[in-house]
């Protein structure tokens, strides 16, 4: 199927049906670059066929999350649309009339109800009906087979094992089998690359393409993802969607650079990747069989990485966003580079920069000895200060360490703590550069007098 001729084409086809998982973030990354890797297209297909599960806005969100990831498409689709043009309904009637399919006109049978999920073959295959819902009449006693793309060996099933399965429902609207089938036929799609939950429906797929008499995909399920507490990464042990990964402080650019390397590696160990360098290095062959673990330290430290490598520029706009204007500006732009090396989420800005706009509940237990001394002395240095900047402030308070042979240690640790509440801080001469000299001075007096 890998014609040298034809067009690389894969697609991302997701259901709006809710937040972005992570596993769905890796499913459409890799098909990006699968088909980026090769100047191929990558698609981006709605399915929105189960009226019922959706979610209002998830189409946006999707559409919103691929472009912030720079994941962008070539063409769009949305299936609800289709099958307003009657195409699914053309291939169930075809199917139909081959004797591949039947109608049945029974209430929506719920899989759950009487059994009905053990009992594969339909009674309504044998009837003349001529209305209703169309399925599959899966042959007795065939093997079906195929060659996993990623798995990259061959899989078979016993159609006995297969269920008469639903391709169009009574309301007109296409199931997911028919629709994928259909619409990877109809797209030109070459690649097609899913989750491995997936992988119980190819055997119905399998047929559809042989009954439809229409080439397939390759077909390839990407791994599960593990959570490193045992079983499949769920919600049960912490995040599992973009969002919550976003508003927990992750930067893009390091969850991306993260979910590459959950079923892929470079031939080399290299770690950091740029979306741009990950298409150019992506290949099938990095393709890995075993199951990724979800490594949250890991992500943690990548995190950390991504934001030290900022820019301060870069960094100070996201966390003017991250807090959504929370804090002004300019005064971000001055404390990023302070707080900057400390920082492993975006979020971390707060606790360690938050006393610049408030002051600081100061628990007196945590001065040394001297403190009052300290402070004392501090006022009387700082107070004494015409031009508020580094250097000077520097030198005085220094000077004052001598004089009075204060400890170093000792002393700017009582002074930080006056001034943040806190004994782990940005570097505090600086920071009292930024605070200013009144407030500075104004916080030091409210702990002496
Ligand atoms: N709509 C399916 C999903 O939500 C797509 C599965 C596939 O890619 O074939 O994951």
């Amino acid at each position: 199927m890998d014609k040298g001729y034809k067009k690389l084409r894969t697609r991302f086809a997701p259901s709006p049906t809710g937040s972005i998982h992570i596993g769905s973030l890796r499913t459409a990354l890799f098909s990006y670059a699968l088909a980026k890797s090769a100047k191929g297209d990558f698609i981006l297909r709605i399915e929105d066929t189960d009226k019922k599960r959706e979610v209002e806005g998830s189409r946006e969100e999707i559409k919103n999350h691929l472009m912030d990831f720079g994941l962008v498409w070539d063409e769009f689709y949305i299936q609800s649309e289709r099958k307003e043009k009657g195409l699914y309904k053309k291939a169930a009637d075809e199917l139909v009339k081959k004797g591949f399919a039947f109608y049945c006109s029974c209430k929506a049978r719920n899989a759950k109800e009487e059994g009905y999920s053990k009992q594969l073959r339909d009674p309504c295959r044998e009837k003349d009906i001529t209305k209703g819902a169309v399925k599959l009449k899966v042959p007795e006693d065939q093997t079906v087979k195929y060659r996993d793309y990623v798995l990259d060996k061959e899989i078979e099933w016993n159609t006995k094992d297969v269920a008469d399965t639903t391709l169009l429902k009574s309301d007109g609207f296409p199931t997911y089998h028919l629709a994928v089938v259909v619409d990877d036929n109809a797209m030109k799609i070459t690649h097609a690359l899913r989750g491995y939950d997936w992988l119980p429906s190819t055997p119905i797929h399998l047929l559809l393409y042989k009954y439809l008499d229409i080439d397939r995909p390759e077909i390839g399920h990407l791994t599960d993802i593990l959570d490193p507490d045992g079983g499949k990464l769920s919600k049960r042990k912490g995040s599992v969607t973009v969002n919550e990964f976003l508003k927990q402080g992750y930067l893009r650019e390091a969850l991306l650079n993260f979910v590459m390397l959950l079923g892929w590696a470079p031939k080399d160990n290299r770690e950091f990747f740029t979306l741009e360098e990950f298409v150019s290095v992506f290949g099938k062959d990095g393709l890995q069989k075993s199951n990724p673990m979800f490594n949250r330290n890991k992500l943690l430290w990548m995190n950390s990485q991504y934001i030290k490598e900022s820019k301060n520029e870069n960094l100070k706009t996201k966390i003017y966003k991250f807090y959504d204007g929370k804090y002004e500006k300019d005064l971000v732009g001055k404390i990023t580079p302070l707080v900057k090396e400390r920082m492993k989420l975006l979020s971390d800005y707060e606790s360690l920069a938050g006393f610049f706009t408030e002051k600081p509940k100061v628990d007196k237990k945590l001065f040394g000895e001297n403190w009052q001394d300290h402070l004392k002395n501090a006022f009387v240095v700082l107070e004494s200060i015409d031009d508020w900047e580094l250097s000077k402030i520097n030198d005085c308070l220094m000077e004052l360490v001598q004089d009075k042979d204060y400890k170093t240690g000792k002393f700017f640790m009582d002074l930080r703590i006056a001034i943040t509440g806190n004994k782990v801080t940005p570097p505090i001469n600086e920071s009292l550069v930024i605070l200013g000299k009144e407030e500075t001075l104004e916080r030091l007096q409210s702990l002496i007098s």
